[in-house]
């Protein structure tokens, strides 16, 4: 079991399997709203034990497939939470329990800005993983 939550603590989740992968998107949206590095958890591992209400949808323009959840109160990125897909990207950011996994790849690696090095050696793809 794992434990998650919000910077205020109003949203709490847990997932009682360890997220299989860990990612990094260095995609202008994913920089912006905070959520670059990020865990795939299965929907049906995932609990959500605080903050249904305070949990806010920005959901996607033209051209863009994915919801986005914040908690209202706090800001903090939740990923897609809120969604409704069988397997979804949380933030690494947001959990409080260890995770004992390091990135697997960095995608959109075209658009990282130079401020921030790769520093480790994970796949990178300039691109999503899977047009590349
Ligand atoms: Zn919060
Ligand atoms: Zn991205």
């Amino acid at each position: 079991m794992l434990r998650g939550s919000c910077c205020c603590g109003a949203v709490g989740f847990e997932v009682s399997q360890p997220p299989s992968m860990m990612a990094t998107c260095h995609c202008t949206r994913c920089r912006k709203v905070g959520a670059a590095t990020f865990v795939f958890v299965v929907r049906e591992n995932f609990r959500l034990v605080a903050g249904e209400d305070a949990i806010a949808i920005y959901m996607p323009e033209d051209g863009y497939r994915y919801t986005r959840s914040f908690c209202s109160k706090c800001g903090s990125a939740l990923g897609e939470i809120g969604g409704n897909g069988e397997s979804f990207p949380i933030p690494a950011n947001c959990f409080d329990d260890p995770l004992d996994l390091s990135v697997r790849f960095h995608e959109f690696v075209a658009e990282k800005p130079d401020w921030l090095p790769i520093c480790d050696q994970a796949k990178q793809f300039d691109r999503h993983p899977v047009s590349n």
